[in-house]
């Protein structure tokens, strides 16, 4: 297919054109997408995702501004995804609460792109790796990945990320939320903003003793990934005017230098390719099945003296014949 091959060649070689295009294929689950990912592949795996998430309004937009502008004055190249999974809105659309962001629109070393549920959650996950991997095999060395709230498909979308931050504020601030949403689990930073708001210290603490005990309880042997030597740190951040927000670069660099030091990075990775493939499979073979289900084989078996029909029996063909297709 020589359009995917050319599609591939301008994204490697970072035109954002195509980048734009090929998120889109990614985004639509365009089967041509899939062409376009093998073909780029063997050019990722060296760019730092950062997975940032929290409730709405909790700043992360104006956090991640922030982060990008530290980012570029190091001159680094930045890709930002950022999922919302109640809108339905799409396409490269800013939402309302991105355009803190959009002061970057100008600068071509870092492109923003929102991505919008569009009614498939499960294909949310996906889309956005994928994503990631364009950015990635685009030349992008930084790339951040926005999501709102804390519910499950959020911390699907997280499995994505190296380093996950997870932004609370004092008013969204009770612990028990945390622990209930498996949050703990997955963030590598915490930040506590809105520092300017009464009970942000207290917040801080409480996490802090959290994130402590959580490390040396059995929950944290069973959780999904194993930390080594890193506790989570908590920062307290006032967005707004850009304060201790170098702090939370400096974290986020301590946390990427630990995970290639350790040989974390290598092994989450492969944990993260584990998972994907497991839902690949499922989704396929769901898909198969689906297929069988409503095809004529399914409608003559359910014939007859329907009393001494054996449901695990007709199962069981069903599953064969979606093996076979
Ligand atoms: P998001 O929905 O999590 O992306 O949050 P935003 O970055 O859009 O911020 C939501 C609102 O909180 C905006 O009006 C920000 O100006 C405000 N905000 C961000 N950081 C701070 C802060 O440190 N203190 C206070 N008081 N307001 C903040």
């Amino acid at each position: 297919m020589p359009a995917v091959s050319d599609l591939a060649r301008r994204l490697l070689l970072g035109d954002v054109r195509a980048l734009a295009r090929g998120i889109r294929l990614v985004e639509e689950r365009d089967p041509m997408a899939e062409g376009l990912l093998r073909r780029v592949l063997a050019h990722t795996g060296s760019a730092h995702v950062v997975g940032i998430t929290g409730p709405p309004g909790s700043g992360k937009s104006t956090l991640c501004d922030l982060i990008i502008e530290c980012w570029r004055r190091e001159n680094h190249r930045v890709g930002v995804i950022a999922v919302d999974p109640s809108s339905p809105f799409s396409g490269g659309a800013i939402l309302g609460d991105r355009i803190r962001m959009q002061r970057h629109s100008g600068d071509a070393d870092v492109y923003i792109r929102s991505m919008a549920a569009r009614g498939h959650l499960g294909g949310l996950a996906s889309a956005a790796r994928n994503a990631i991997r364009l950015l990635d095999a685009s030349g992008r060395d930084r790339c951040l990945l926005e999501t709102v709230g804390v519910g499950q498909s959020e911390l699907e979308v997280m499995q994505t990320a190296d380093t996950t931050i997870v932004v609370t504020t004092p008013s969204s601030g009770d612990a028990v939320q945390i622990i209930k949403a498996g949050i703990l689990e997955i963030a590598d930073v915490f930040v506590v903003n809105k520092a300017d708001q009464p009970g942000a210290p207290r917040v801080a603490k409480e996490l802090r003793e959290m994130v402590h005990s959580a490390r040396f309880s059995a929950t944290s042997l069973h959780g999904r990934q194993s930390r080594g030597e890193w506790e989570p740190p908590v920062i307290l951040t006032q967005a707004v005017i850009g304060d201790h927000v170098d702090e939370l670069v400096d974290a986020i660099d301590r946390h990427r230098e630990m995970l290639s030091i350790t040989g974390e990075l290598v092994r989450r990775r492969a944990e993260q390719l584990r998972a994907e493939v497991e839902a690949i499979v499922v989704e396929r073979a769901a898909e198969r099945a689906r297929k069988v289900l409503h095809g004529e084989t399914m409608a003559a078996m359910l014939k007859g003296d329907l009393g001494s029909i054996d449901p695990y029996a007709i199962a069981n063909q069903i599953l064969e014949q979606g093996a076979e297709g």
